[in-house]
C-alpha cells in the first residue's frame, strides 16, 4: 500500500468522473516546501508565518523575511505560493513582547489581523518582505482572523502604499498579488456577501471556525467529544461560503485540519469543495481516496447531507460514503 502511495506522487487528483482536484500543502518550514512539491502539490496554500516569530526575543528584520518568503517560493519553483501574515497571540508562547500577556481570552483576543493592525511597523516590516518576494514567483497573501471588511481594505490600502515604496526605491514585484481572507471567524463567514469583492481568494479555516461556531475551546480535552466539524451549523456554513465563492469565481480551499482527514474528503467534495490545503503529510492518502470518487454523484448527495439534523445523520451520510 505504501509503494501505491508512492506511486502516486505523479498522477493528478482527478476524480472517477474527470475533474481535477487541487491539493495545496500547509507548510511552516523548509522540510515541508521540500515535501510537498516533491509529493506534487498545486502549490503551498497555507504558509503559518508565527515559526518565524516564536522561540526568540528580538523579532525578524525586513531582511530575514524577504529570504524566507522568497525561498518558499523558490522552493516551489512556478507553483503559486500562499503566505500568512501573522498570526500570533496570547495563545501562542510569544517572547518578542509582540502580543499581549495575560489576556482573560486569548482566543478572542489581540490576534491575527488585528495585532498586525495594532502593531504598523510589524506590518509593514511582513508586508515589505512579502512584496519583495513576489518578484521571485507566484505569491498570495493571506489574512488570519479577519471578522470585517475594514480589515481586508486596511490592508489592501497598505499593499497599495508599501509596493509604491518598493518600487520606487527599484524593487521589483508582481504587478498583482492576489489578497486572500481566511474565513475562520464567524462573522466573516456571514458577512461574506459584503466583502467577497474585496478578497481576491478565500481559505476557510476549520479548526477556528468550529471552535468559534460552536463555542468551543480547540484545545480543551474536557471538550474533546463537543469540538467537530460534523455539526449542521457548520456544515451550512461551509455550503454558503463555498457557494457564494463559486457564484462569484474566487477560488475557495479548506485549509483546517478537517481538510487532511480522508474520511471527511467526501463531503467536502459533495459541498463544491476543489482545493484543500493540507499537511504534506497526508496528502498522498487524499489523492487516493478523491480519486475514488465520483463528484457528480456526491453533490447530487448534497440534498441528503444537508437534511441531516444531528452529528449521528452527519456521521451516517460520512460512513455511508467512506471509501475503502
Ligand atoms: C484554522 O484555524 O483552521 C487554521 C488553518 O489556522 P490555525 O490552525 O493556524 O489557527
Ligand atoms: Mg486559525
Amino acid at each position: 500500500e505504501r509503494k501505491e502511495l508512492h506511486r502516486l506522487r505523479r498522477e493528478p487528483t482527478r476524480t472517477l468522473d474527470g475533474v481535477d482536484i487541487n491539493l495545496y500543502a500547509n507548510a511552516e518550514s523548509r522540510e515541508d516546501v521540500a515535501e510537498a512539491h516533491a509529493l506534487g502539490a498545486t502549490g503551498i496554500g497555507l504558509y503559518r508565518t508565527e515559526f518565524l516569530f516564536l522561540q526568540r526575543h528580538e523579532l525578524p528584520d525586513e531582511e530575514e523575511q524577504f529570504r524566507a518568503y522568497r525561498d518558499v517560493v523558490l522552493g516551489m519553483s512556478g507553483r503559486p505560493v500562499t503566505i500568512r501574515t501573522l498570526d500570533l497571540g496570547a495563545d501562542k508562547a510569544d517572547r518578542t513582547g509582540l502580543a499581549l500577556r495575560d489576556e482573560p481570552n486569548p482566543a478572542l483576543g489581540l490576534r491575527g489581523v488585528r495585532l498586525s493592525l495594532a502593531r504598523t511597523s510589524l506590518l509593514e516590516t511582513q508586508l515589505r518582505a512579502l512584496l519583495r518576494a513576489s518578484g521571485y514567483g507566484p505569491l498570495r497573501i493571506l489574512i488570519p482572523m479577519v471578522s470585517s471588511r475594514e480589515e481586508v481594505r486596511e490592508i489592501r490600502a497598505q499593499l497599495k502604499r508599501i509596493a509604491r515604496d518598493l518600487r520606487t526605491q527599484g524593487h521589483e514585484i508582481a504587478d498583482h498579488v492576489p489578497l486572500g481572507a481566511m474565513i475562520e471567524v464567524p462573522a466573516a463567514a456571514l458577512a461574506l456577501p459584503g466583502f467577497i469583492g474585496s478578497i481576491d481568494f478565500l481559505s476557510i479555516g476549520t479548526n477556528d471556525l468550529v471552535q468559534y461556531l460552536l463555542a468551543v475551546d480547540r484545545n480543551n480535552e474536557a471538550l474533546a467529544d463537543l469540538y467537530t466539524p460534523l455539526h449542521p451549523a457548520v456544515l451550512r456554513l461551509l455550503r454558503d461560503v463555498i457557494r457564494l465563492s463559486r457564484m462569484r469565481q474566487k477560488p475557495v480551499a479548506v485549509c483546517g485540519e478537517m481538510a487532511g482527514d480522508p474520511l471527511y474528503a467526501p463531503l467536502l467534495l459533495a459541498l463544491g469543495l476543489t482545493e484543500f490545503s493540507l499537511h504534506p503529510n497526508t496528502l498522498l492518502e487524499l489523492r487516493r481516496v478523491i480519486r475514488g470518487c465520483d463528484l457528480g454523484a456526491l453533490r447530487k448527495r448534497l440534498p441528503l447531507l444537508m437534511r441531516a439534523r444531528d452529528r449521528a445523520g452527519i456521521e451516517a451520510w460520512v460512513a455511508s460514503h467512506a471509501t475503502a
